[in-house]
């Protein structure tokens, strides 16, 4: 066994949307962030991959928006939404000045991310799988991990954070208990296709369905086809053939003319959960921390959010009081992913057609609500400025 020389302030495990970008932003301040994957980048995972501007704002922020642009990646200007009987498009305003969407392959994103994270002076280890957590008392003080030698190397550090993902274990070590938890509401499989032109991206939310269509690299078109959770053993049983007969007739034709280039990817672990995500000695951020159906396309941009969050309550904690700067942490996370999770939870239901029906066609009556609805997706406004419950009774009401 082989210990580090140095103890860094924070050891992170995990190293793609929620870790990479945790371990940048600590390193950015000058504390020593050492991050470990079980992976090797680039690396891709089960996820489409579409960023809203509250999702690209951060890779703003962080100057590294340019270099995802550079890597070819169409920028996308509009978006179509289906939802129930209306079709409403337009296209989500600036979040800090940053109105670009984008649909990166993970492959291409992870490794920007830690590629930034290396270029900041956080040590990013690959190829290592945290297997143990170490205490002392009941705080945490450290990981023993294998590395890529097959040697077992044990870090010690003030702080330990979990950014290993939806079935994360470092949440299941240190006993990070479920809060708000909420089975799986859908199931699906994406797959890219090449001779599938899209305008923008495409939202279909229908009974029982959900479609996404996305621009991506290569000139490939992202298709994911969600259903609802309990068709999962048929889905599975033939997925090409439920995958197209899933489709609006238009889209299918479309399809049709296309070719497929990949395999079926798929999943029907979808649960939605808060987890505790702060104790004594450590923390939780992205999916680790907080999870909720893909169909809204925000888990990247929570993941982002996290790691600003948690960066900031790790800089103010290791020069005062770590606890409780990690409790305002979980504290501030929750508040302001509440209203995505309440607005996912109603989406994924896949339910038709009122009152989300209802809902939407007042919506699509309305420019302005239109535009304020795209809004809220985007990340500009906040989900309360349109689905607090005067004005869902009052968008109800108008509809009737
Ligand atoms: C089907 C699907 C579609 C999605 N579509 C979108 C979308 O369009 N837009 C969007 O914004 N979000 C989407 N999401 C959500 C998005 O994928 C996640 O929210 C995001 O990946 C969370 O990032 P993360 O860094 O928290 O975790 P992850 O991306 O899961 O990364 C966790 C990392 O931890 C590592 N790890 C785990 N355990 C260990 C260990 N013991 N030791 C070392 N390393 C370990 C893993 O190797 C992995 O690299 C989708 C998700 C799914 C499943």
């Amino acid at each position: 066994m082989s210990s580090h020389d140095h103890d860094p302030d924070v050891i992170v495990v995990g190293a793609r949307c929620a870790g990479a970008s945790l371990a940048m932003l600590l390193a950015r301040r000058g504390r020593q962030a050492i991050v470990l994957d079980r992976a090797r980048f680039p690396s891709d995972t089960i996820s489409t991959h579409f960023l809203w501007p509250r999702s690209t704002a951060a890779l703003a922020r962080w100057g590294l928006l340019k270099a995802l642009a550079a890597t070819g990646c169409p920028p996308i200007e509009t978006v179509a939404f289906h939802a129930g009987p209306v079709a409403l498009r337009g296209r989500p305003e600036a979040v800090d000045g940053t109105a670009a969407m984008y649909c990166p392959r993970r492959t291409v994103l992870d490794k920007l991310l830690v590629d930034a994270a290396r270029e900041a002076g956080a040590e990013v280890r690959e190829a290592t799988l945290v297997r143990e957590v170490v205490r002392e008392g009941d705080r945490v003080v450290g990981v023993k991990a294998v590395d890529e030698s097959g040697e077992t190397i044990e870090l010690r550090a003030p702080l330990v954070v979990g950014a290993d993902g939806l079935n994360s274990s470092i949440a299941g070590m240190v006993g990070a208990a479920m809060s708000r938890s909420h089975p799986s509401l859908t199931c699906g499989f994406y797959a890219y296709w090449s001779g599938l032109p899209v305008d923008g991206v495409e939202f279909y939310l229908r009974q029982g369905r959900d479609i996404l269509v996305f621009p991506t690299h290569d000139g490939l078109t992202c298709l994911w086809v969600g259903r609802a959770n309990g068709d999962w053993s048929a889905y599975r049983a033939d997925i090409e053939a439920t995958y197209l007969a899933s489709l609006d007739p238009a889209l299918r034709a479309r399809v049709q003319c296309a070719r497929r280039e990949s395999t079926f990817k798929g999943t029907h672990r979808l649960p939605n959960f808060y987890r505790d995500c702060a104790g004594p000695g450590w923390a939780l951020v992205g999916d680790a921390a907080y999870h909720r159906d893909p169909l809204t396309g925000m888990g990247i941009g929570d993941a982002f959010l996290g790691a600003e969050l948690l960066a900031d309550a790790v800089q103010r904690g290791l020069n005062d009081d770590l606890d409780g700067a990690l409790a305002a942490y979980q504290e501030t996370l929750r508040d302001r992913t509440a209203a995505v999770f309440e607005y996912t939870l109603m989406s994924a239901a896949l339910k038709d057609p009122e009152p989300q029906a209802a809902l939407y066609r007042a919506i699509a009556a309305q420019p302005d609500t239109i535009q304020r609805l795209m809004n809220v997706l985007g990340g500009s406004a906040s989900f309360r400025s349109l689905f607090n419950v005067r004005t869902m009774g009052a968008l109800l009401r108008q509809s009737c």
